[in-house]
């Protein structure tokens, strides 16, 4: 296939996904390969917006009863940014024109979200970063993912993970593990697949928004989903 299947794509990127093996919060030679995919299929004229997590610095809901969960889930958002700035950094040193706008005013630092903008940039052939999540406690990026997909009007959300697909259990801790190639959204939420939250599966199931989950440290994993490859797990 010489074009790509995928106009449009929101692209969540975990925290854990840019951590080095050795748990370094953010691995350069990750963010590295990360980065040079996004460009060649940017080069390819797939606008992508990109929702990065933060769970490779901080989770609001892991320091539980230590601290007040509304001010954790703060730093939570706050993380996302600094994984948001490392990305565009990346990006823009590899000539590519990002913006990053933030769902929590940050006007030093990136954008305010502003949904009109974000879809001129992306028209513009820009990558725009979305930090800060939904801009609300109690909610994660996963959400923010659904969200900005469905607002941006997109083709396809790419979930990058540190595993290559949805499995019916953790692979790492169970050998025997089903691997599914496709599986329906009420399927996730029914059998409790800790793929992405049921805040955020039921709004992509509500505005029929296909999540392709694959592994970010395959090979040429990005550019092969954006080309319609069906590699990792597609939920529909
Ligand atoms: N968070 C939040 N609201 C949002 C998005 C994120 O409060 O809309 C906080 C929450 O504490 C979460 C943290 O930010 O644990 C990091 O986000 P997430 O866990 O989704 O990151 P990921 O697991 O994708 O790395």
């Amino acid at each position: 296939m010489t074009e790509p299947k995928y106009k449009r794509v929101i692209m969540k990127i975990s925290g854990e996904a840019l951590c080095s093996p050795n748990n370094k919060p953010l691995d350069f030679d990750i963010i590295d390969n990360v980065t040079e995919q996004i460009i060649d299929i940017a080069a390819q004229g797939v606008e992508i917006g990109i929702i990065v997590g933060g769970g490779n610095i901080w989770r609001g809901a892991r320091v539980g009863k230590h601290m007040d969960r509304t001010t954790a889930d703060y730093m939570g958002m706050l993380a996302t940014v600094i994984n948001a700035l490392a990305l565009q950094d990346s990006l823009e040193e590899k000539g590519l024109q990002t913006r990053v706008q933030t769902a929590i005013e940050m006007r030093q630092i990136a954008e305010p979200y502003i949904r009109r903008k974000a879809v001129k940039h992306l028209e513009k052939g820009r990558v725009v970063i979305f930090a800060c999540g939904t801009g609300n406690p109690y909610f994660s990026t996963d959400t923010a993912a659904a969200l900005r997909a469905a607002e941006m009007e997109v083709d396809l959300i790419m979930l990058a993970k540190n595993v290559d697909a949805v499995y019916d259990s953790d692979p790492k801790e169970n050998p025997g593990a089903v691997r599914f190639d496709s599986i329906s959204y009420m399927d996730v939420i029914n059998r409790g697949l800790s793929v992405m939250d049921n805040t955020a599966i039921t709004l992509c199931m509500d505005n029929h928004i296909p999540i392709n989950v694959f592994g970010v440290n395959e090979k040429d994993s990005i550019r092969r989903v954006v080309f319609g490859e069906e590699i990792g797990t597609m939920i529909r």
